[in-house]
């Protein structure tokens, strides 16, 4: 039985390629919850410094820019400041750049508001640091992880899938260097929460996966008879 009374939280964290995006997305459209993709908050406003030619370093520019970022999430699409970016916050060149702006104190404190103002319905969220800083009161911790190797393969397989050039080997060194940056980063880097349950996805299905987060959702969501 739920304790609390507010609307239900469920959280997924981990490192990038890990299938956390897919998975929360699932698990939400099942328990009829929105779904909340912290990565792409934190991949627009890369997006929108790097527009603006402002470097990863806190300064008067980066702050002034992020007092008035401004992002919304319709019809499956990221507006960020009123342009659509669903697209362009997938590219490698954003990908390259994401993490020095996420390991900046300022970016992560102007979107704690951002993030916890969208709980109201209650949501199914991922990232890197919900179960332990931005949602540490959730119904649902879940900390979900593959090999390095099978996380860029995964990423590899997608962009072919897409007709997109991709070479596994870049890949591989990307995912392993976003990983030291999130994990090492001074402020809510990437870890574990004490309270999250251990998922490791490697040689798992994707339903395999979905079906271990219906299961601990299970547990706290439906009322005890
Ligand atoms: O999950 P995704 O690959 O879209 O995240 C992109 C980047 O955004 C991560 O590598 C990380 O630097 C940053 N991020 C973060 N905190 C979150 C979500 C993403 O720092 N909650």
């Amino acid at each position: 039985m739920r304790l609390s009374e507010h609307p239900p939280i469920i959280v997924l964290d981990g490192p990038a390629g890990a299938g956390k995006s897919s998975v929360a997305r699932e698990a939400a459209r099942r328990l009829g919850l929105p779904f909340l993709d912290t990565g792409a908050i934190y991949r627009a406003i890369t997006h929108v410094m790097l527009s603006k030619d402002i470097p990863p370093s806190d300064s008067p520019e980066l702050r002034a820019a992020l007092a008035e970022f401004t992002i919304s999430f319709r019809g499956g699409r990221v507006f960020a400041c009123g342009e659509d970016v669903t697209e362009i916050i997938r590219t490698p060149a954003i990908e390259r750049h994401v993490s020095p702006y996420s390991a900046l104190p300022a970016v992560r404190e102007s979107l704690l508001d951002i993030q916890r103002g969208q709980r109201t319905q209650g949501l199914v969220a991922e990232g890197r640091d919900m179960g332990t800083v931005v949602f540490p009161d959730a119904d649902v911790k879940i900390f979900l992880t593959a090999s390095p190797e099978e996380r860029a393969a995964r990423r590899h397989a997608e962009r072919l899938a897409k007709g997109e050039e991709s070479n596994y080997d870049d890949i591989l060194r990307q995912v392993k260097a976003r990983d030291e940056m999130d994990t090492n980063r001074a402020v809510a880097p990437l870890k574990r929460a004490e309270d999250a349950v251990f998922i490791d996805s490697t040689g798992l299905s994707f339903e395999a996966v979905v079906s271990r987060v219906m299961e601990e959702a299970a547990k706290v969501l439906t009322p005890k008879s």
